[in-house]
């Protein structure tokens, strides 16, 4: 069929450019020493931060949940896939971010699809930073408002944006951003656009996907690490289970009529089937494992500092230790694969990272740390990194 061969030649093309990707199969769990494609690799290259998709009660919560309530929920959660277990993660998420009310979807990918689109209305208006993750993006699309994009991190430009759409009568304005961007590591700076939300009545949608578990003192997110201690009324935080979570699963978090709204206007969540009950045990377990057990995030910041400092040493910086995301830049997408290839020799896994993911001539090595990386495994990494050429 034409169609088929279109496909492949599309393929090739990217294969030239150095764009292709390729599935790779891990034989092990997320663990740092992995068999990735036969091979056994140390890997930098896992979001689950805090090691605890392997960790003995979370996967002991999350077997019980499965012998109590199943493996799939069954159904979409209107229908009657909300079971309990939903409902005291919903509690206790919302609980630790500060919020009113949480609603948890069946991915975070989905969370921000379904916050996103059942926002703004189409006579409404979306400002994203241009890295924000494509989801916050895609949301913003099929919400049918007007989509626009402001370059990374500039607030004078988003401010000017945000007061012409209020001169032009738009009623409703949402800003989404990532609390942390997920190929940078740096975070968004929440005082100040709070203070432009609230300025222009607007609704700012932040992302907490690498920052739930990792930011503040506790692990509670962005707002813990700015000390904001009462919650904001326009904020609405959108997340993901399966990063420093260890599970699956996303949520939105903010104000109980946002939520009641969600649960009859969000697309992403009415006609999806409810996360599997094993996964929001899994996930709530790891809530309070955070809590517990501070060591592991004491153990991640201890990480962070280690190669904040060794990468900044070898000429990979400035990096900071704030998160566990170091990007390492290398420009055109065959020196990032070419430096890949060489830390593979070596047997460490560090990915590289192209176009579209991360804008053209920026491609790098996005290299991410967890709390179960040993001593001698930073070293490892630092060692056949070597000096920046
Ligand atoms: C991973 C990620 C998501 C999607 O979450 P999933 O649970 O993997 O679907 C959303 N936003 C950001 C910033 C992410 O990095």
């Amino acid at each position: 069929m034409a169609w088929w061969s279109e496909l492949e030649s599309g393929l090739a093309a990217a294969e030239a450019e150095g764009q292709r990707r390729r599935l790779r199969t891990l034989e092990t769990a997320n663990v740092p020493v992995v068999r990735l494609d036969g091979k056994e690799l140390l890997q930098f290259a896992s979001n689950n931060y805090l090691g605890l998709a392997t960790h003995p009660r979370v996967v002991a919560a999350s077997q019980a949940a499965a012998a109590r309530w199943g493996t799939g929920s069954g159904a979409s959660s209107l229908v009657t896939g909300h079971q309990g277990i939903h409902a005291e993660l919903e509690d206790v998420l919302a609980k630790s971010k500060g919020a009113e009310a949480a609603l948890v979807y069946a991915a975070g990918s989905l969370a921000n699809l379904g916050c996103l689109s059942a926002l703004p209305g189409e006579d409404g208006q979306v400002f994203l930073d241009k890295l924000d993750h494509a989801t916050l993006y895609d949301g913003a699309k099929l919400s049918g408002a007007a989509v626009d994009r402001f370059p990374h991190q500039d607030l004078n430009r988003l401010a000017a944006q945000m007061k012409r759409s209020r001169a032009a009568g738009i009623h409703r304005i949402v800003v989404a951003v990532d609390a942390v961007y997920s190929m940078d590591g740096d975070l968004a700076p929440l005082p100040q656009l709070l203070e432009l939300a609230q300025r222009y009545d607007a609704v700012l949608v932040v992302d907490e996907a690498h920052s739930t578990g990792i930011l503040g003192a506790q692990g509670h997110g962005l707002l813990e690490h700015f000390k904001i201690r009462s919650w904001p009324e326009c904020l609405v935080l959108t997340g993901t289970l399966s990063k420093a979570l260890g599970s699956l699963g996303g949520y939105v978090a903010g104000s109980r009529v946002l939520v009641e709204h969600l649960v009859n206007r969000s697309r992403g969540y009415i006609y999806a089937t409810a996360l599997p009950g094993p996964c929001a045990a899994a996930a709530l377990e790891a809530l309070r494992v955070i809590e517990e057990e501070p060591q592991h995030l004491a153990r991640l910041r201890q990480n962070c500092g280690v190669l904040a400092q060794g990468l900044t040493g070898l000429g990979w910086g400035p990096q900071d230790a704030v998160t566990p995301i170091f990007p390492l830049v290398v420009g055109p997408a065959d020196a990032a694969l070419a430096l890949q290839s060489r830390l593979s020799e070596a047997g460490i896994f560090v990915p590289a990272i192209r176009p579209p993911t991360v804008p053209a001539g920026s491609c790098r090595l996005r290299l991410s740390v967890t709390a179960a990386h040993g001593d001698a495994e930073l070293a490892a990494v630092l060692t056949a990194l070597g000096a920046k050429p």
